[in-house]
């Protein structure tokens, strides 16, 4: 019950409110380890209830208005948009004040809310520079900073920008530390961050895919992965659908290719479309003004969209980490979810990547009547010899 977890009464009526009933294990672990203060070391996976996991806690130690003390850095636009809003829904009943600070848009809103004075701030890191340069907030107070998706901020070239405002805020203070993995470089940035000896929490299961996914392979020959995928769509019963390419490039010619002879309601997210177009296909994507939204990977990690009944993956992801992500879009708290991903004979060793990683053998499937060129590839393929599996993340229990 989340009223074991000594939360303040403002607090509880806002997880009420919010239609949380019982804390999940992520948020039964670390709302302790935050209200007493310590650094923590996340493993995150998605989708577990990380977000409210360190707002609440974030929130009761906050307690009421005063400077500015809480910092979350998020590596894309539209996470941070979606952890700010966690920090006004839960802090609704309180006198805390919290804002957004991201590029693609006007200084204005942003330079207003933070000289009107705010107790957190959540920002992407080039743009809370800017408005450091500019002279427009302080971090001298900080007593709390999350750094969320750390391995995310690492491979968008984040890192000197993330270290730089560290550097900017006291020594003495509270620091909360998301990665889905932990990489050396990410784990010596971890070591340079933290204090000493920081509490370590392994969220959800990372290299499983939930029970409520059923995922399959599509093989099939690389010229008629196009064809295969408008196939899929007309005969799936779907209500939301994410399509995930691999580049910008892949995902407008699909979004052109699936509207030309389709009445579904299509649209784009990519980090080459205009922030405020980003903005209005994910609302509508979420409103269910859009049936179909196809995305690269930027909209894959962390994005809390409730409802997206199935994912396609146009490609197989090279990194199999992003294929457990992706698909955990799907078959969130505990709904049912299908994911489907294309496979042509070149991508075969990422696939059996993504099989060693998550430890199962993904079934293939055939579309019944679909008019196949070439059949061998939907022929199991012989079996290979085992390779190492890959490092497990470096896992010290408290
Ligand atoms: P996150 O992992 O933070 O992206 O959260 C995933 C989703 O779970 C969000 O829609 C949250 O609002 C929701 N959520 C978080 N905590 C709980 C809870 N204790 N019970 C039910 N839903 C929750």
């Amino acid at each position: 019950m989340f009223s074991d977890l000594s939360l303040p009464a403002e607090i509880i009526q806002a997880v009420d409110k919010a239609g949380y009933t019982h804390p999940t294990a992520i948020q039964a672990n670390a709302i302790p380890v935050i209200l007493d203060g310590q650094d923590l070391i996340g493993a995150s996976q998605t989708g577990t209830g990380k977000t409210a996991a360190f707002a609440l806690p974030i929130l009761a130690n906050l307690n009421k208005h005063g400077a500015l003390r809480c910092l979350v850095l998020e590596p894309t636009r539209e996470l941070a948009a979606q952890v700010n809003e966690h920090f006004e829904n839960l802090g609704e009943f309180t006198n805390l004040r919290s804002t957004l600070i991201h590029g693609g848009v006007g200084y204005g809103r942003q330079t207003e809310d933070l000289r009107n004075g705010v107790d957190t701030v959540v920002a992407t890191p080039g743009r809370l520079l800017d408005h450091i340069g500019r002279g427009n907030l302080s971090l001298d107070k900080i007593s709390v900073i999350v750094l969320d998706e750390v391995d995310r901020m690492l491979d968008m070239g984040f890192l000197p920008d993330v270290r730089k405002i560290l550097n900017k805020c006291p020594k003495n203070r509270q620091t909360l530390f998301f990665s889905a993995t932990m990489p050396p470089a990410i784990q010596g940035f971890a070591d340079w961050a933290l204090r000493e000896n920081p509490a370590e929490i392994e969220i959800g299961q990372r290299r499983s895919v939930p029970d409520t996914v059923n995922h399959a392979f599509y093989p099939v020959a690389s010229d008629q992965r196009d064809d295969l995928i408008v196939a899929l769509l007309q005969r799936t019963n779907f209500e939301s659908v994410m399509v995930f390419t691999r580049t910008k490039k892949e995902a407008d010619t699909l979004t052109r290719e699936i509207k030309k002879d389709h009445p579904y309601s299509v649209t784009t997210l990519h980090s080459d479309i205009p922030q405020r177009d980003r903005t209005k296909a994910l609302q509508g994507f979420r409103e269910g003004r859009y049936q179909v939204i196809i995305a690269t990977d930027l909209a894959a990690r962390g994005l809390d969209i409730s409802g997206v009944t199935h994912v396609f993956n146009y490609r197989v992801p090279e990194n199999a980490e992003d294929y457990v992500h992706r698909i955990g879009r799907t078959g969130r708290a505990q709904s049912e979810g299908d994911a489907f991903t294309i496979l042509s004979a070149d991508e075969l060793p990422f696939a059996e990547s993504i099989e060693r990683f998550i430890g199962k053998k993904i079934e293939r499937r055939k579309l019944d009547d679909f008019p196949y060129l070439y059949t061998t590839l939907l022929e199991d393929a012989p079996a290979r010899k085992k390779k190492k599996a890959p490092p497990r993340l470096r896992r010290r229990r408290r």
